[in-house]
């Protein structure tokens, strides 16, 4: 089947790309992704459009922000589908490497953000945000893109892109997009396919959770008690692990005791076998 859409396979075919569009005087808005996209990613789009006239999406899963008993083989692929979906919201071009243009033999460099990856999700999957960081400053460098967007759903790797590309001078806006939900309520995430019926409602008590606890904190209950009340609203509902619940600074991701402005509750556990992460505002 031929792609609705372009798609080029290597960064100079990228970056020839991009230059064309800005030399006619065009911004270009960048997408990252690792594909099986839902409406979440397309707001990514929508939303680099509103910043830009050309977006950009890349498709790559990639294998150093997975950790050895993680779900890289079974992570849902569909390129030709994305392609359609991709192009009914407006982007222009897909990026889609693969993993030896990504990695050659060789390869040696890695870009390690310090502080940021060490917390919350950065516990329970080490090495993950380091792989991430390095994926997203090679995306970056590799578009030149005028705007990257990047989804607020993950709110740890959105802060680790914001602090890598000012650190080193990427030259890329960095725009967060709100998270896209299910009419339910429950944050879209290509790893939702993963789950059964069952864990499917289940799963539900997550960001039910975010909203109770964030409900108690507003209605003056101290932060702990508000936080181990939706723990136990989470484990009640079946989760097998529950990685984190939390209120954050939205910056520095540092543990909360009061409500402050800027505030973020953050929640990441496991159902069944696969881990689901959500936040929102205080
Ligand atoms: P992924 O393909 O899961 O790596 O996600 C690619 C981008 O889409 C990341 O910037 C995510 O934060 C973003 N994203 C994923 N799910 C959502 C969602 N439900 N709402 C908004 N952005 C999302």
């Amino acid at each position: 089947m031929t792609s609705p859409l372009p798609i080029v396979r290597t960064p100079a075919e990228l970056r020839a790309a991009v230059r064309a569009w800005q030399s006619a005087g065009k911004r270009v808005a960048f997408v990252p992704t690792m594909g099986a996209l839902h409406a979440g990613h397309l707001a990514l789009v929508t939303l680099g459009l509103a910043h830009a006239d050309v977006a950009v999406a890349s498709i790559f899963v990639n294998p150093k922000q997975f950790g050895p008993n993680e779900d890289l083989d079974r992570y849902p692929r569909d390129e030709a589908g994305d392609a359609i979906k991709l192009a009914s919201v407006g982007c222009s071009l897909i990026y889609a490497p693969d993993v030896a243009t990504m990695y050659p033999p060789g390869f040696a460099s890695f870009v390690r953000v310090s502080g940021l990856p060490d917390l919350l999700c950065g516990r329970v999957r080490p090495g993950h945000f380091d792989g991430v960081a390095t994926v997203v400053a090679k995306l970056l460098s590799a578009a030149g893109a005028d705007v990257a967007v990047f989804g607020e759903k993950d709110w740890q790797q959105l802060a680790i892109i914001r602090r890598m590309a000012a650190d080193l001078d990427i030259g890329t806006e960095i725009h967060g997009c709100a998270i896209v939900r299910d009419v339910d309520g429950l944050a879209l995430s290509s790893r939702n396919a993963y789950l059964s019926a069952d864990e499917r409602a289940r799963a539900l008590a997550l960001p039910q959770a975010l909203q109770a606890t964030r409900a108690a904190i507003l209605g003056g209950m101290p932060v702990a008690a508000a936080l181990a009340a939706g723990e136990r609203t989470i484990k009640a509902a079946g989760f097998v692990r529950l990685d984190y619940l939390d209120l954050v600074d939205g910056e520095t991701l540092h543990s909360l005791g009061r409500p402050a402005a800027g505030a973020r509750l953050m929640g990441a556990g496991v159902i069944g076998t696969t881990r689901l992460i959500d936040n929102i505002a205080l």
